[in-house]
């Protein structure tokens, strides 16, 4: 039996999904007097380790986890009424329960919300190359409210429905894929940078 609810918040990067969920965690917290678990995906390292951050500065405070089984434990361990789970796109584990290979934060999901407890998730909706970003597809399949975020193309300013990966400002694609995600822009790396984009200004859709 399902109990709990589950949002998901899907769109591409830099369109304020991590805001949303940070101002979501709070309000909960603060107004609402919830127990809220705030988690993320341990190799998203890019910004704070103890908080989700967003790029305009909204932040809670949140645990990284390695394997989405921790944050059942931590939901446990923390009696959580509300689980709030960022860049769950890059969970990419699966586990085989009842019979079905799924995604572990997909049957983790399952499991919270038939344990009586809300989930809200968010994620990009299609890699740099823009074909379908898993798990996320397949929790909004699940999902009992979507809200489907957009950012502003670098281009032409319209709205931006996509993610872009550039490689020393050129547009990157499949052939590229050997660089390491996060380069700085050190001597000899080359340096990888993303931008939202609309349709028309996606070289790979
Ligand atoms: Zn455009």
């Amino acid at each position: 039996m399902r109990k709990g609810r589950l949002t998901v918040a899907y769109g591409p990067m830099f369109s304020g999904k991590t805001a949303a969920l940070a101002e979501d965690a709070n309000r909960l917290r603060e107004i609402a007097r919830r127990r809220v678990l705030v988690c993320m995906p341990e190799m998203d390292t890019r910004r704070s380790r103890t908080e989700i951050v967003s790029l305009s500065g909204a932040r809670a405070t949140a645990i990284q986890v390695a394997d989405p089984f921790q944050i059942l434990t931590l939901a446990a361990e923390t009696e959580a009424q509300e689980v709030i789970i960022d860049e769950v796109h890059f969970f990419r584990q699966t586990t085989t329960q009842d019979g079905v290979e799924s995604w572990s934060i997909v049957f983790v999901v399952k499991i919270l919300l038939q344990r009586g407890v809300n989930v809200r998730v968010a994620g990009v909706n299609t890699n740099f190359l823009g074909y379908p970003f898993p798990p996320i597809t397949d929790l909004i399949g699940m999902a009992d409210d979507l809200v489907r975020t957009r950012a502003i193309c670098t281009v032409c300013g319209e709205p931006a429905d996509w993610s872009l990966r550039l490689v020393d400002g050129k547009p990157a694609g499949a052939g590229e894929l050997i660089v390491v995600a996060g380069t700085r822009g050190e001597e000899g790396v080359a340096k990888e940078t993303y931008e939202a984009r609309c349709g028309r200004h996606h070289p790979f859709l």
